[in-house]
């Protein structure tokens, strides 16, 4: 990686976070249209798409056809720009998985990401080697790091390390890296060595250093977290522990979603990715704390397998704006699917719960709680699958009386709740566990 094209990148993303609405908006027609031409020229998939769709104004791009991710993989090979045959690159995504050997690039150029969703349909993504490099000063200059940590001492880890990614050494900014795949232990000596400042990791990595916090002598200043939600309750503990500010970073397989200002407030990248929420009436959503109905996003940065109008399984709820004065929407929070929502009746009305809360209504019932899950098939219903540490029979009365408590806050009377004593097994990658599970019919 080129410290020099690094930086360059890092002035154009500081510099564009400022930029009033309407030169944000100009800059993202400029970007679609540039995109959608390549696409145009370069992936035969795209082409037959757009056949009777021009694209001329910003109503015309609303108007391009949505695909999702079974869409995108059934076409995996005539859709990417690079001639990229779908099945030699899902066999070298599993070889990889299962030899562990996450250091290669695809025909020395490409990396490619795995992601097994939470419907189980696996997504194959593909992103420039370059791109990628240029990743850490995205981050970097997103996440509002405060000049007065320079020099910077960043160990920035990653699930899947690449061998590309050389460490980066200037007077003011050193960058290593490390795959969380490493021993705690190595990652400690590590931060120790290196006198690491700044630790940028998913919060399953933070998780597991947590027990040992004691033995990081270095001086950490900034916490960064991404690749994963990070839930207000897991932000307050690494806060207390690190003793630390922690900022969040929202990355997905499908692009470089947001990042956190200096105020610690998630921004869409905008400049990154083009973000359309919809409500279940298909209008566009500009208000704050509206959970929308769909997100769909155009990744304005990789051309390598353009995703133009992809509908996302995430969804994000806008805030206020920032105080920062960033123009680049804020985002209140990101729910993990838009159906992992509960929902409960409120007189006539209905009554999203975010499962955020449920989290800290159900933890702080008991310190005895290992594990739960909550299900959701009818409305005004749930399920509360509990594991405990020690068995005590009162506590699922406790939470109980405790979600019903909490619930009729919000002006939620009568919810039947149902709570199980039982082992929940985790699957082996901790992220891809779903606590919250909604059937509800869409709708
Ligand atoms: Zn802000």
């Amino acid at each position: 990686m080129n410290l020099l094209k690094g930086l360059l990148d890092y002035t154009r993303l500081v510099f564009h976070r400022w930029y009033p609405k309407k030169r944000i908006e100009a800059y993202q027609l400029k970007e679609l249209k540039k995109l959608y031409r390549y696409a145009i020229a370069h992936s035969p998939f795209y082409r037959d798409l757009y056949r009777d769709a021009p694209f001329n104004s910003i109503s015309d791009f609303y108007k391009l056809p949505v695909i999702d991710k079974k869409r995108m993989m059934d076409h995996f090979t005539e859709l990417n720009t690079c001639g990229l045959v779908k099945e030699e690159v899902s066999d070298f995504a599993l070889r990889r998985e299962t030899e562990k050997a996450y250091l290669q690039y695809y025909k020395d150029r490409y990396v490619v990401g795995l992601s097994s969703g939470t419907s189980g349909n696996k997504g194959l993504f593909i992103t420039e080697r370059e791109l990628t490099e240029r990743l850490p000063f995205v981050f970097l200059a997103r996440s509002g790091i405060p000049l007065r940590l320079l020099p910077f001492k960043i160990l920035f880890m990653l699930r899947v390390f690449n061998q590309g990614f050389n460490d980066i050494n200037a007077d003011f900014i050193s960058l290593s890296y490390l795959s969380t795949m490493e021993p705690v232990d190595r990652v400690i000596q590590t931060i120790n060595a290196l006198g690491i400042n700044i630790l940028m990791a998913p919060p399953s990595m933070i998780n597991r250093l947590l027990p040992e916090v004691r033995r990081i002598t270095a001086d950490i200043r900034l916490v960064v977290t991404y690749a994963e939600v990070l839930s207000p309750v897991e932000k307050d503990r690494f806060k207390e522990v690190f003793k630390t500010e922690v900022i969040e970073i929202y990355q997905a397989s499908e692009g470089q979603m947001a990042s956190a200002c200096r105020l610690g407030h998630l921004h869409i990248n905008e400049d990154l990715v083009f973000v359309e929420l919809y409500d279940a009436e298909g209008c566009l959503i500009g208000e704050p704390g509206v959970v929308g109905h769909r997100m769909i996003i155009t990744n304005l940065v990789n051309y390598a397998q353009p995703l133009i109008r992809y509908e996302m399984n995430d969804m994000i709820v806008l805030d206020e704006p920032c105080p920062c004065g960033s123009k680049f929407r804020r985002i209140k929070q990101v729910l993990g699917r838009h159906d992992d929502i509960l929902y409960f009746r409120r007189g006539d009305e209905i009554q999203y719960v975010f499962p955020d809360l449920f989290v800290r209504w159900i933890i702080v019932t008991s310190d005895d709680i290992r594990e739960f899950k909550v299900i959701q098939h009818r409305l005004n219903e749930i399920t509360v699958d509990l594991d405990l540490l020690v068995p005590n029979a009162g506590i699922p009365d406790l939470l109980k009386a405790k979600l019903l408590r909490e619930l009729a806050a919000y002006g939620i009377q009568n919810p039947e709740i149902s709570i199980n004593l039982k082992r929940i097994e985790l699957p082996r990658e901790k992220n891809k566990f779903k606590r919250f599970e909604s059937h509800l019919p869409k709708d």
